[in-house]
């Protein structure tokens, strides 16, 4: 039972110079971000359930991919987004829209 055999002894390295100093930017570049108000078109058109067989409406929030854009992208309520994704799954059982697009 010799275990110092087995595993030889780690050199752990040190650091012993250290990190020069870094010169700070003058100034971060603050940049106001005033991200124009998506609204959402569902909202907007004043439609209370997504038709699932309503492809050319579906196809502006899917991807090129053939994926569901993310609500920040699209601008959807979550209401909305939520019966979105479910008529999009809808729709691609039923093979209105892709599932995936090489
Ligand atoms: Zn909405």
């Amino acid at each position: 039972m010799c275990r110092a055999d087995l595993e030889p002894a780690v050199n752990h390295l040190h650091e012993s110079e250290s990190m020069p100093p870094k010169p700070k930017s003058k100034s971060a570049a603050k940049k106001e971000r005033r991200p124009k108000r998506k609204i959402c078109t569902f909202c907007a058109d004043r439609l209370e359930a997504i038709d699932y067989k309503d492809q050319g409406r579906l196809r502006k929030y899917i991807s090129e991919r053939g994926k569901i854009l993310p609500r920040r992208i699209s601008g959807n309520c979550a209401s909305h987004q939520r019966a979105l994704t479910v008529a999009v799954k809808r729709a691609r059982v039923i093979a209105f829209l892709p599932f995936v697009v090489q």
